[in-house]
């Protein structure tokens, strides 16, 4: 039986990640990521607007350790950003800040930041900072704090599987935060481990931020958690306009499209790059059920 953990555990395989860079999309990971290319990615991004959904696009990439890569991949965030203000798409940009230089200097992280940031205000574009595992948190709060002196186009994401996340919430009271379950491997001693009571996190500190009257982004594909959201907006008055659902580019499309049609924000996040082995093997992770991507992807590979 392959396991949760057996994925999570490749997700990190260094000597892996290195040969799927080289390699370019395998084993079924093409319907998940829009190409590797700019150009592909806002191909992508316009198809999507054209069926009502917003887009967030990542430039796929994480833990890395060489100064002048942090700076290669601040560069290519830019890159990105000036692809969508040139080709007019509905997008924002999604990134993580491992890829950025986190754990090699918060410096550096917060200038790379900080030039990210000053194009995506010049084109009146946000970025939101994907939620990391446990390690970088601390880090990644701190680095958001710093920039939130100098710039209000950034929000963070908060994982309802860690027990801290009810205080983070609560703490970033006003902030554009995207709320999600959680993707990473942690230990008992920080996050729930039993699924119900993942949940139930879930929805709580969904509410507690809407209720906040804080703008946010509820990530994910579960119908039951989507379906107790538009309820909860409903019963108490809370405007369309102060939240939004976010799911994955090639998971449950057609549900996708439905939410938009019913007039709620839908937004697409599109990852792209030829750092897709981490993504990929995350997303196998969660979901048994994703692996007749994998299979179909050695098939027709
Ligand atoms: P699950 O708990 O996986 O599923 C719940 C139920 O929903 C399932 O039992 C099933 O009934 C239904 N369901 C789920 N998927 C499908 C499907 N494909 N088809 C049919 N039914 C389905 N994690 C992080 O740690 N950091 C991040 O920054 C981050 N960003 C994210 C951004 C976006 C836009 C999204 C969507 C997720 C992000 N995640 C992130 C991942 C997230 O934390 C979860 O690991 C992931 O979304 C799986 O949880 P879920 O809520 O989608 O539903």
């Amino acid at each position: 039986m392959i396991t949760r953990d057996f994925f999570l555990f490749l997700a990190k395989n260094d000597f892996m990640k290195d040969k799927a860079r080289k390699w370019g999309p395998k084993f079924g990971a093409k319907s998940v990521i829009a190409g590797e290319t700019i150009e592909e990615a806002m191909q992508t991004a316009k198809e999507l607007n054209e069926k009502g959904l917003k887009v967030t696009v990542d430039h796929l990439g994480e833990f890395v350790y060489n100064k002048e890569e942090a700076m290669d991949a601040a560069d290519y965030c830019i890159r990105t950003l000036e692809g969508m203000e040139e080709s007019g798409v509905d997008c924002n940009l999604s990134l993580k800040l491992t890829q950025l230089g986190l754990d090699i200097d918060k410096e550096l992280c917060i200038s790379n930041m900080r030039a990210i940031l000053d194009t995506a205000k010049k084109y009146n574009n946000f970025v939101r900072i994907d939620m990391e595992d446990y390690s970088h948190i601390e880090a990644t709060f701190e680095v958001l704090e710093e920039l939130r002196k100098t710039h209000d186009n950034v929000g963070p994401a908060i994982q309802a599987y860690l027990f801290r996340s009810e205080q983070d919430v609560e703490a970033l009271k006003g902030m554009n935060i995207r709320l999600m379950k959680g993707a990473y491997n942690e230990s008992p001693e920080v996050a729930f481990k039993d699924q119900k009571e993942i949940d139930n996190n879930y929805i709580n500190i969904i509410k507690r931020h809407m209720r906040n009257g804080s703008y946010a982004a509820v990530a994910t594909h579960d119908h039951k958690i989507i379906a107790e959201v538009k309820k909860f907006a409903e019963e108490n008055g809370i405007s369309k306009d102060q939240f939004e659902f976010q799911m994955l580019y090639g998971f449950r499309s057609e549900l996708q499209e439905e939410i938009a049609a019913e007039g709620f924000k839908m937004r697409v996040y599109v990852p792209f790059g030829n750092d897709w082995y981490g993504y990929f093997m995350r997303r196998l992770a969660e979901r048994p059920q994703n692996i007749t991507f994998a299979v179909r992807g050695v098939l027709t590979n």
